[in-house]
């Protein structure tokens, strides 16, 4: 049984997350550990961090890992020097964060490589992670998260994140968080039954289902094989409310909502996915 759950805000301050989590019905969840937005980096005081961690413990998370969801600035394979060392330094601190928060994954899209090639950014990628995971010997695990793949963006292939992990030889430290919008917008065929069962079995033979440690449960607004990252509520997009049915039945690791709608849908689509995984 999938516990589920959504990308909770952290306006306020990021102890106030955990009590907005359960107001929202979630079983565990995701944050951002600052504003995304911004390259600045802030620190979390070790008070604020004992908040969250009480915080987390009272509202009944402590059974489930927690997820942070990495800046979107951050390009690990960026083609620019200086964007590149400024997006290893960002990491560096969203790892710190985590750490301090004591959130157990990091989720982060692997990368565009603004036109330097698939090879060059897949190595410089696996570079990255092994050169900030080596500055930093983090507790929390990085999850490399499955893209639509515009542009240039890296990951729209599951043997790219196993490329990416194979290289930067990182002894368990990255993994895998797939998310159902990005894989169906990539080509992978969710929506018939025939493809649902492939990609389940792709997903076990290119990565293995044991470095899957996160699903993130979002439909798309745009059609199959679109290249195109739209999400939708869901069983209002293209993917269809079946997939969900039998994702949350099948499958035992956290699902996470990263939906459009507000806390109203997250509500709603919370309550659906309980609804499908006891029927
Ligand atoms: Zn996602
Ligand atoms: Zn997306």
């Amino acid at each position: 049984m999938m516990p589920v759950g959504c990308h909770v805000s952290i306006a306020g301050g990021v102890a106030l997350a955990p009590q907005r989590a359960k107001e929202l019905g979630c079983e565990t969840f995701q944050i951002f550990t600052q504003n995304q937005r911004q390259w600045k980096s802030m620190v979390i005081d070790s008070q604020t961090a004992g908040e969250f961690r009480q915080e987390r413990k009272k509202h009944g998370f402590e059974q489930q890992p927690v997820f942070s969801h990495a800046s979107y600035l951050i390009n690990m394979c960026a083609s620019d020097a200086d964007n590149l060392r400024r997006s290893r330094t960002a990491l560096i601190d969203e790892i710190g964060r985590c750490d301090t928060l004591g959130v157990e994954y990091l989720v982060i899209h692997p990368g565009s490589h603004g036109g330097k090639g698939e090879e060059w950014g897949l190595a410089t990628i696996a570079e990255t992670l092994a050169e900030v995971l080596d500055k930093t010997h983090p507790a929390v695990i990085v999850l490399l998260e499955t893209t639509a793949g515009q542009g240039t963006a890296l990951g729209y292939r599951l043997e790219q994140l196993a490329e990416i992990i194979e290289q930067c030889n990182a002894a368990g430290k990255v993994q895998v968080c797939l998310d159902t919008c990005h894989l169906f917008a990539a080509g992978y065929p969710l929506h018939t039954a025939e493809g649902y069962r492939k990609t389940m079995r792709d997903i076990d033979a290119i990565l293995g289902w044991d470095k899957v440690k996160c699903l993130h449960l979002n439909d798309s607004l745009k059609p199959f094989a679109s290249r195109k990252d739209r999400h939708a509520q869901l069983g209002v997009g293209e993917i269809g409310e079946d997939v969900f049915r039998s994702l949350v039945k099948e499958i035992k690791i956290p699902g996470i909502l990263e939906i459009p709608g507000g806390d109203e849908a997250f509500k709603r689509n919370l309550a659906m996915l309980k609804e499908f995984r006891s029927a």
